[in-house]
């Protein structure tokens, strides 16, 4: 019975040991995965880490070699004003290369003082980006006119650390559009000009004494006066002295309205032919018969053969037309003709 007793000890104390051992390897086992696991699940976030790093690496590179190789220019200054960087764009166009600016002060680009100083305060008291365009002269003394824009440039904590300039070079497009500008003004010179004599045409004629009267039925206390004017026996000087002759005494009398009249204020206008008129506001009849006088006696000392000039004035009335306001003064003119031309008649 002893011995039975002792064998089931025995075994029993071995099953008990197998069942440690067997608890104890899962336990290791299980363990060890764990920590395999947690091994690995730090090592890729190192690694990811590392990647994304090296990516944030890689994207600012490239960038930086986008606005270093742009053709746009891009520029940065220190905080004193100093020249840091320079791109290529900004050495196309400036005609500088980096070593040639970097550390310059940026007054170096500047034309006038003024426009570095308005930029500048625009920029630092207001904190924002500022554009302008603004002229600025290359390495060879040429002036290229930019279309600037400066922004300041911060660090982690907020300080400010310079600026950044980015720039187009809009010297060829301001040149076409000046161009351009200067065509249009031109061709509007032109639809209103007469070219021989250089004075108003009668279109520009019929849409000045509009508004002259518009303006005077707005303000009834204003004078407004016209004065036409034909040239004495054209015709004969047309056929003995030749066409020329005829053109030249035209383009004179043009000459003589000009000088005779208020620069600004009257306006003169070849009516057509040999015929003129002339819009003389906040002037009287009186007052235009002065004027009338005046172109008289100028035309007189050049002797065009046997020429003069027949005029006739008119004042306008309160709400007068514009066909009745030239009509009296076409018909004061052609009474100066009957009674024996080179005169003037008051409507
Ligand atoms: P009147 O004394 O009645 O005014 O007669 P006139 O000889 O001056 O002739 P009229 O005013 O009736 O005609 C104007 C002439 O002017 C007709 C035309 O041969 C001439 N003429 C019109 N335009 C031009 C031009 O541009 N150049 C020249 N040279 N002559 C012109
Ligand atoms: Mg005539």
């Amino acid at each position: 019975m002893a011995v039975l007793i002792s064998l089931t000890r025995v075994f029993s104390s071995t099953v008990i040991f197998i069942f440690t051992l067997i608890v104890s390897a899962a336990w290791c086992t299980t363990v060890s995965f764990w920590f395999k696991q947690q091994t690995n699940e730090y090592a890729q976030k190192i690694s990811k880490g590392k990647l994304i790093a090296r990516r944030f690496q890689n994207i600012s590179k490239y960038f930086e070699s986008i606005l270093q190789d742009s053709t746009d220019i891009i520029f940065s200054v220190d905080i004193d004003g100093y020249i840091l960087k320079f791109n290529k764009g900004a050495q196309i166009h400036f005609g500088y290369s980096q070593e040639e600016i970097v550390g310059k002060p940026l007054s170096f680009l500047f034309v006038n003082e003024s426009d570095e100083r308005k930029i500048l305060s625009s920029v630092l008291l207001s904190g924002k980006s500022a554009n302008e365009e603004i002229p600025m002269k290359t390495q060879s003394g040429t002036i290229i006119l930019l279309n600037l824009s400066m922004s300041e440039m911060k660090s982690d904590n907020n300080q400010i650390i310079g600026l950044v300039v980015t720039a187009k070079d809009i010297t060829e497009k301001k040149k076409l559009e000046m161009e351009l500008v200067k065509k249009n003004e031109l061709l509007s010179k032109l639809a209103i000009t007469d070219s021989l004599t250089d004075l108003y045409n009668s279109r520009h004629f019929h849409d000045q004494i509009k508004r002259e009267l518009t303006r005077l039925k707005r303000n009834p206390d204003r004078k407004l006066s016209l004065i036409l004017l034909d040239i004495d026996h054209f015709k004969q000087l047309n056929d003995t002295d030749g066409h020329q002759m005829g053109d030249h005494v035209l383009r004179s009398l043009g000459q003589i309205i000009k000088v005779c009249i208020r620069k600004d204020v009257d306006m003169g206008f070849r009516y057509g032919g040999d015929e003129f008129v002339i819009i003389l506001p906040d002037t009287d009849k009186f007052q235009a018969k002065v004027v009338a006088d005046r172109i008289v006696k100028q035309y007189s000392a050049f002797k065009f053969g046997s020429t003069g000039l027949s005029m006739g004035i008119a004042e306008a009335l309160h709400d007068e037309s514009e066909q009745a306001f030239v009509r009296r003064a076409d018909e004061a003119m052609y009474q100066s003709k009957r009674d024996g031309r080179a005169r003037i008649s008051i409507a």
